[in-house]
């Protein structure tokens, strides 16, 4: 119960107001199709798998403003998880800590990231059904660039129509001018190249971005990617079970 509340501290009532607009479609799926809602809200095939890039000695990307990555990571994929208990959607979080423990044979910095890496695909791979949802942030020489880009894997052909979906919400919800779409994740990912289910990767928006380096600073901003993302995986899933 302590956790529950710990989770929902992260929304506030407006949030869930907004949150309800967006998800209106289930809602109103949930009102009048029992059988439908009963699949789409007791679904225990599927487990969501959040992982907040980076972390522990690793805090990936630094923002204009000075802030890793790794925070604002661990910050969206939080909010993610709330929305999704309120669902009734199995969520397991890759680390839920800024701090890592890594093994004591692990004595390098190198060999710490490695160690954790291999972690993480470990615990994705050991879950059946899992959909891996990897949550990063951006970076560019230039300020110029902007925009969420959401970057899938080939294992299955689930994952390139779950991005398409993501993508086309992020778009819509965050940045109507965001012209990105969603691509195949390069080789050089390894969790993303190693993991055998449904994985996404999203770049939630640019740090190196003055005006969404700011935007991704503020708990407002991560709500609204946490409740796009959210809405897109419910959304996904929610009409491949009706189907
Ligand atoms: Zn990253």
């Amino acid at each position: 119960m302590k956790n529950i509340v710990k989770k929902l501290a992260y929304l506030g009532v407006p949030a869930l107001i907004v949150l309800m607009l967006l998800l209106y479609p289930h809602f109103k799926g949930l009102l009048t199709d029992v059988s439908a809602a009963s699949e789409f809200v007791l679904d225990t095939q599927r487990v969501l798998v959040l992982d907040p890039g980076h972390g522990g000695e690793d805090g990936g990307a630094v923002s204009l403003s000075g802030v890793h990555e790794s925070v604002i990571n661990l910050e969206i994929a939080r909010r993610i998880d709330a929305i999704m208990g309120l669902f009734g959607e199995e969520v397991v979080m890759t680390r839920d800590s800024e701090e890592l423990e890594y093994p004591d044979n692990a004595n390098t910095v190198r060999k710490r990231k490695v160690s954790d890496t291999k972690r993480r695909v470990e615990l994705v791979n050991s879950i059946e059904n899992a959909v891996l949802i990897s949550i990063h942030q951006n970076i560019y020489p230039g300020k110029q660039p902007f925009g969420a880009q959401v970057f899938y894997s080939d294992k299955t052909p689930e994952a390139k129509d779950l991005a398409i979906c993501t993508q086309d919400i992020l778009k819509r919800t965050l940045n109507p001018k965001n012209k990105r779409t969603a691509v195949k994740v390069s080789k050089d990912i390894y969790l993303m190249n190693n993991v055998e289910g449904t994985a996404i990767m999203i770049e939630c928006g640019f740090l190196s971005n003055p005006e969404e380096d700011a935007l991704l600073q503020t708990d407002e901003y991560r709500l609204r990617v946490s409740w796009a993302v959210s809405s897109a995986y419910l959304s996904f899933y929610g009409g491949a079970n009706e189907g």
